[in-house]
């Protein structure tokens, strides 16, 4: 890219926000802008050229697909189908499909970003992409599912591949939506190509430690963190909000570890225990009660108060926008350790930085996911498979390289984690297309 001028002012140079933007998400909750306003002070600080600054806010492909199935009382039924690819210039797109009312082309570009950026952060040699269907998959039955999943991969196979965009699982799909995908891309190529998605059933390609892969991430990076901090791993007080795979996995190995666990919450409120719960005891209850609602060896605590209490370590695990400019001054954690992605507003972060709160973002905390699925995409590929130790060996040394490195970014140029995160991902994308030049 020629022109080494610094950055402008992105409100001269927003061109690429979306005309259709959502209205559905006030300022303060828009994930595309709270993307972008990351995006934007990290390449400002980076000095990135106004060229690539450019390239790297625009998507590189945004596809918009119509996908009709046939409803079991015979009906046909349209549905939307998205799939956005951010940007390819490491190696292939990765992200996750997620089927939802609540999909919009603004927030599958959103995501997709952010997928480019994490990939980077721990130097995997992916790019970013998201998808999905706007539906309501808890009123479709099984069948109607499949249909859905097989039409809009075809719709969308020119895209898909190996080499050039691999899906995931993400909310309301699962291991077996990646096998109907597989299975779909594996007819149309007349041979099995099991390596076009991750988070596959393991009996199918799927990598061993691939479930507790974000959990165990979070455990190290926090781990990392509390060194940092010249705090004791041993005894460190942890509050988890969200006790699905990412929260429940966390809270199970930060207990392992020798921290202590003081809360929980899920959907239906948290409990909170000061002198600590069992993990697994809470664990055996959500297996018979669904929920942890009733739980009975601690106190209730709801949603909002679980994020406010006086802990060493406050895991995020649930939701988007948590942490907003209404209660961050409230927040006593002195870690925070984001293992959903976005639970902290871009405003929220002005306020925990001032209050010293070192924050471990999601493109780092919750990383540990996409690694095991660059792992699967390696033993797939490869036709070897490991062992679960040398799975979460590797996930260990990766994890805490790219901590390091997001810490010496944060220290040479005195910003936050979240910003070092956002320059280190950055340096590294625009890195790859200064090498590669503008095809034209
Ligand atoms: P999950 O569906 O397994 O669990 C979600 C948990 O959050 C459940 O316990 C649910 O009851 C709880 N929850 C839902 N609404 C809530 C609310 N209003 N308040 C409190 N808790 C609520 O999901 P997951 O896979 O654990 O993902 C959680 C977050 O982590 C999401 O932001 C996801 O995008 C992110 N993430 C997940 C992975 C992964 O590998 N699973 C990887 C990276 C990021």
């Amino acid at each position: 890219m020629p022109s080494s001028k610094p950055v402008p002012n992105r409100r001269k140079a927003n061109a690429f926000i979306s005309p259709d933007k959502d209205r559905r998400f006030a300022a303060e909750d828009n994930p595309f802008e709270a993307m972008m306003s990351r995006f934007d002070d990290a390449a400002r600080r980076l000095n990135l050229e106004p060229g690539l600054y450019k390239v790297l806010r625009a998507p590189d492909k945004q596809i918009i697909v119509s996908v009709p199935i046939m409803r079991d009382s015979g009906e046909i039924e349209v549905f939307t189908g998205i799939r956005v690819l951010h940007n390819t210039s490491r190696g292939p797109a990765k992200g996750g499909i997620r089927f939802d009312m609540a999909v919009s082309l603004d927030e599958v570009k959103a995501l997709a970003a952010w997928m480019t950026w994490k990939c980077a952060v721990v130097n995997l040699p992916f790019g970013g992409a998201k998808g999905g269907v706007i539906c309501d998959p808890t009123s479709m039955s099984m069948g109607e599912l499949e249909r859905l999943t097989r039409r809009y991969t075809s719709a969308i196979i020119d895209v898909l591949g190996p080499d050039s965009d691999v899906p995931a699982p993400d909310v309301n799909t699962n291991e077996r939506v990646m096998a109907w995908i597989m299975d779909t891309y594996s007819m149309h190529k007349r041979h099995t190509v099991t390596a076009v998605v991750t988070g596959k059933p393991v009996a199918m390609g799927g990598s061993l430690g691939r479930r507790e892969a974000t959990g165990r991430g979070c455990l190290v990076v926090t781990r990392r963190a509390l060194e940092r901090k010249k705090m004791k791993v041993k005894g460190a007080t942890v509050a988890v909000q969200g006790f699905g795979n990412v929260g429940s996995i966390a809270a199970q190995l930060m207990q392992k570890e020798g921290m202590k666990v003081v809360a929980v919450s899920d959907k239906t409120g948290g409990i909170y225990n000061p002198k600590g719960l069992d993990v697994e005891d809470c664990l055996k209850w959500v297996a018979e009660h669904k929920f942890l609602a009733g739980y009975p060896k601690g106190k209730p605590v709801s949603n909002e108060a679980i994020l406010e209490l006086p802990v060493d370590v406050l895991v995020p695990a649930a939701l988007e926008n948590v942490i907003t400019s209404k209660n961050a001054s409230k927040i006593k954690a002195k870690i925070i350790c984001e293992g959903a992605n976005g639970p902290t507003t871009a405003k929220a972060d002005a306020i925990l930085d001032a209050k010293g709160i070192y924050v471990i973002p999601d493109i780092l905390a919750n990383a540990g996911g996409v690694t095991v699925s660059y792992f699967e995409w390696v033993q797939d590929r490869g036709g070897y498979f490991w062992d679960e130790p040398t799975v979460n060996e590797r996930l260990e040394k990766i994890m805490v390289n790219a901590f390091d490195e997001v810490a010496a970014m944060a220290v040479k140029h005195d910003v936050s984690m979240r910003i070092g995160a956002y320059m280190l991902a950055i340096d590294r994308v625009a890195a790859m297309h200064r090498m590669r030049g503008l095809y034209a």
